[in-house]
Formats: C-alpha cells, structure tokens, sequence
C-alpha cells in the first residue's frame, strides 16, 4: 500500500496543501479540519474513548461527558444519545442537539456477516431485558439496535456482549461500518462462493485498527455470493459480488461508489474479478483511498460516491491498482440477473448438505429481548446453532433436519414470526423514527406494522413482491428510494389546513434486476391517516391493469 497516513499527525511525509482551495483530501496536503467533525477527529481518535468510558463517564455519569466524546466519538463505539421523549416532528428542526437528546442511547450491536449463534442471540436478549427495557430492532444493516442504554452500564454490555464474540466496536462513526454478507453464505445450493472467509479477514484485519477510525465519513461494505445478491451491493460503497470468471472459476466483481441519502448514487462496476483471497486486500485498498483522496471540507459531500462520480470507474481502478494494489487486477465479468425478485430468504430453503434454512418475517424489524431469546431456544431445540438476520430486516436459522422443519416453522408462526409471510410482511421496512432518532420527524416503525395488518386485511390475495419502505426524515435509513412505495416522513397539511405527520411518496424505485431510484410524485404526499388507503389504492389499481409478468417496479 501508498505511504498514506493513517492519521493527520502520523503523516511523516506531508504534502503541502495547494494554494487552491481544496475539499480536505488528505493525499492533496489538506490536512488542516475544515469542519467542526474532521477537527475533533483530529483532537483524539473516536476509538480511544471506550478508555474514557469505562474509566470515568461509566462511573461519574451522563452530565459529566464531554461534549465532543457524546455527540462524535461515542459513535465509534456504537453509541449514539437518543431523542428525548414527547418532543414533536415539528421541533425536530429548530432545537439544538442538547436540546433534542435524551440521556439514554441507542446502541448498535455490529453482526458481520449478519451471523450469529445460539450464545451470541442470547446473549443480546439477556442485555436487552437487563440494561435496554427489553428494545431490539433488526436493522436493514444486519445489526441489532437496543434502545434505553444508560452510560453506567456500558462497560458491563461491552463484558456480556464480547464475552461471545460480540462488539460495538465501529459500529458507528466515520469508520468502516459492519461488512454485510449472504445470510445464506457457505449453505445455499446455489451458492457461487462463500464469502464468509473474507468477511471475517476484514473484520478481524481492520476493525478496530486506526489504519481506518478517520474517515471522511461512514464507508459501507456488502459480500455475498449468493446469485440472489441479497446484500443490496448497488447501494454501498464497496461491493463484492459473486461472479463466475470463465477462466480462473468463482470469485467477485468489484463494485463501488454506491449510497442513498439525499443524493443517492448507485455503484459503478470497476470490471475487475477478485479471487476470495484478495477480498481483503482490495477491500485495504478502496478504503485506503477514501481515506485519503475523500473530500473532507462538506460532510454531504463526504461519501465515496462522490469521489467516485468525480473520478470515474476508469481513474478509481487505475489508483487502486497501481497506488494501493501494487498490481493489476484481472478484467471479469458482470454479475448475471437474480433469478429471483425476492431476496429475503423467507421460507423453507434446502441447504446444499440436505438440511434447511428457515427464513421468518416479524414486523418491520421489531423484536424485544424475550422474543429474541425464545428464538435462541427454539433454534437450540431444532438442533440449530446459526442464526442469521438479513438486510431486509428478518432473520433465518439454519441447519434445520428435514424432520424438524415443521415443528420449528410452527413454533416461529406462534411467536408471530411468520414463515408463511404476505408480500407485505417480507416487504415491508421501517426506519427507528421518531420514537428514538434525534433527526425524525414523524413515527414510522408503529405506522409500518400497523400498515402491514391493514394491508393483509385489505388485500389477503395480493401475491405479487412489493417493497414499502418508510423513513422518518429526508435521510435514507430505510432506502426509500429504492423502494416500489417510498415514504419520506415529513409534515403535510391535512384537508382542515393543520400541519400533521404524513408522507413524501416515491413510485417505481428498485434494486436487483433493473435497479433505479424511485420517482418522487411531485404534490403527492400523504398523511399518515390516509397512508393504508393511499397504499390500497395504488397496488389495487396496480393489480388491475398489470399486463402479464409486469413487476410493480416496472
Ligand atoms: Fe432517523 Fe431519518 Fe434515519 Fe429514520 S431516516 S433513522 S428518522 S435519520
């Protein structure tokens, strides 16, 4: 790799910044902070406030942390204050940080690889019930989030959670986040290669190592050779998509460049083949380039994307190759179609080894601790010790014999999670919302699963896959844009003039087959009343004028 440092002041050989005015990059000499982030970054690495918690905040509580440690640092740990309770959408723009937030945090629990075990459920159900009210949320990144935390306890989650193999470390923060992969890796029948081999490379390699805990901004990863591509590679800014090369076999096509939010960009193709062993090299390399060529002055321009769109795929390759790679990478080919519209793995799937996975739906994302633990005793009692929970927000157990599927499917459908699950349950997300996020501005997780009830009521025949995303702010947590139906949370004006919670509506986004961003329908918002007669009405008139095999994205 490049001589690049891994921190402003570990820059031995500095390059003197331009006299022209720069966007912060590090490998053009700006190594000055233009903004309140990249300067705090600079005072001290998010990593070493766990040292800071646990020896003092842990002990002298919320009101003696320094503010730059609360409201930066602590996310390098996975922390995050969460909204003060009772605080309306409507204030959610003019209050200050202090102002908005609680005491308590949110934490996120950082599942690589969305694998887990029997130990390692149990042991975030038992912190949830202890230390969080008994909060859990999937999220779409395969993490867990629990919700309530109290900084006192923090050093005794860390014990519990690491004590399995567990962390928060990074989970967060201007660092690379969890490596998303195949919930199905190295069990699918149809699987082109196990990615799993790289995900815990990359975890184990760099997670945690200040070689990248500064980063311009978050950097998002996603592995999977799975040919449903099930880890949503469009949209992150590295990806590793499974590919067979005609001449060296099964490998991956490297893909970067890609994230939602309010400029959303899908990725590019770099047309290089990585066999699985370079995976975390490579990986080395597009990271060491966002951390020294990504703009730094603007945090909304801060993603990869932009460097990318900058660049272009030709340039990024060339760097990559020859500044950080030290080598060329073989040319290879494009990924095929999913065959499948769903990526979701809900349902009964056979294994390659004659066993089954066991994919099941809860709402939106939301669980508690003691649901979590009865799904740990009931996939110890099937003779199940792998878990995984997928980038739509469910979960599968896997290594299910054949005689024992029915019995474990019955037992999830009793816990209402549901196996045999409508479009709408599979399809539906939801973001935190305004129920816990400092940024929302209208409730989304309670409107999401009340909306999948009402949608199962309404229409018990529709069969067609539909994604419903909701955010509960302009941001993208639950990739509106992508979504058939995406609803940006945001105050409307109802029939009697009041400002009320509703919807922005997109139309027609998607991922997989024919990815694209979905329209926003201009005037079209909804209030959060009429959302499921809104929603009704449009897959009804969907329903009714779909002319053979047409796809609701279409
Ligand atoms: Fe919060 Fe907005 Fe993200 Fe939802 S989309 S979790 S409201 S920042």
């Amino acid at each position: 790799m490049a001589a690049n440092p891994a921190s402003p002041e570990a820059a031995p050989t500095r390059r003197k910044a331009g006299r022209h005015r720069g966007e912060g990059q590090w490998a053009a000499g700006h190594f000055t902070p233009l903004n309140g982030n990249e300067q705090f970054k600079k005072d001290d690495d998010g990593l070493n406030v766990r040292t800071r918690i646990e020896t003092i905040y842990a002990r002298t509580g919320f009101d003696s942390i320094d503010p730059n440690d609360l409201r930066g640092r602590m996310r390098w740990w996975g922390l995050y204050t969460q909204r003060r309770p009772g605080i309306d959408g409507g204030r959610t723009a003019v209050l200050s940080p202090e102002e908005l937030e609680d005491e308590y945090f949110m934490l996120r629990v950082r599942i690589d690889g969305g694998r887990l075990d029997v130990a390692q459920l149990k042991a975030i159900a038992e912190v949830s019930q202890t230390y969080a009210r008994g909060t859990a949320d999937i999220t779409d990144r395969q993490n867990v989030q629990l919700h309530w935390v109290r900084i006192e306890d923090v050093p005794a989650i860390w014990e519990k959670l690491e004590a399995v193999g567990l962390s928060t470390t990074e989970a967060c923060g201007d660092v690379p986040r969890v490596i998303i992969g195949s919930p199905v890796a190295g069990v699918a029948a149809d699987e082109i290669v196990d990615g799993t081999p790289a995900v815990e490379e990359i975890t184990r390699r760099f997670i945690g190592s200040k070689e990248f805990s500064n980063l311009p901004r978050k950097f998002k990863t996603a592995i999977s050779g799975s040919p449903l591509q099930d880890v949503v590679h469009e949209i992150n800014d590295v990806s590793f998509v499974g590919v067979h090369h005609p001449e060296h076999g099964p490998g991956f096509d490297l893909w970067v460049g890609g994230g939602l939010s309010t400029n959303p960009r899908l990725a590019v193709r770099l047309g290089a083949w990585v066999p699985l062993e370079d995976v975390a090299d490579v990986w080395a390399g597009v990271v060491g380039i966002f951390r020294d060529h990504g703009y730094r002055r603007l945090r909304n321009r801060a993603r990869l994307k932009f460097l990318v769109a900058d660049w272009g795929p030709e340039r990024f390759r060339q760097v990559l190759e020859d500044e950080y790679l030290h080598r060329k990478l073989a040319d290879g080919p494009a990924p095929g179609q999913p065959r499948e519209l769903w990526r979701d793995h809900i349902g009964v799937h056979p294994q390659k080894d004659g066993r089954f996975y066991v994919g099941f739906a809860p709402r939106v994302g939301r669980v508690d601790g003691s649901l979590l633990e009865k799904v740990a005793d009931l996939a110890a009692s099937h003779g199940s010790d792998r878990l995984r929970t997928t980038t739509e927000q469910k979960m599968l157990i896997l290594d299910v014999a054949p005689e024992q599927v029915e019995s474990l499917v019955a037992g999830l459908e009793s816990l209402d999670l549901r196996v045999n699950a409508s479009p709408f349950r599979r399809g539906t997300m939801a973001c935190t919302g305004i129920e816990f996020c400092k940024l929302a501005i209208v409730e989304t997780k309670g409107r999401g699963a009340s909306l999948i009830d009402e949608l199962e009521r309404r229409l018990p025949d529709f069969d067609q896959p539909v994604s419903i995303n909701l955010n509960g702010c302009p941001n993208a947590c639950a990739r509106i844009q992508v979504a058939d139906i995406g609803l940006k949370g945001q105050l409307v004006t109802d029939d009697d003039g009041n400002q009320v919670e509703g919807y922005q509506v997109h139309l027609g986004g998607a991922l997989g087959l024919d990815p694209g961003f979905g329209r926003k329908v201009r005037g079209l918002k909804v209030t959060a009343d009429e959302l499921p007669d809104y929603v009704e009405r449009v897959l009804r008139r969907f329903r009714a004028e779909r002319t053979d095999g047409e796809r609701f994205a279409q």
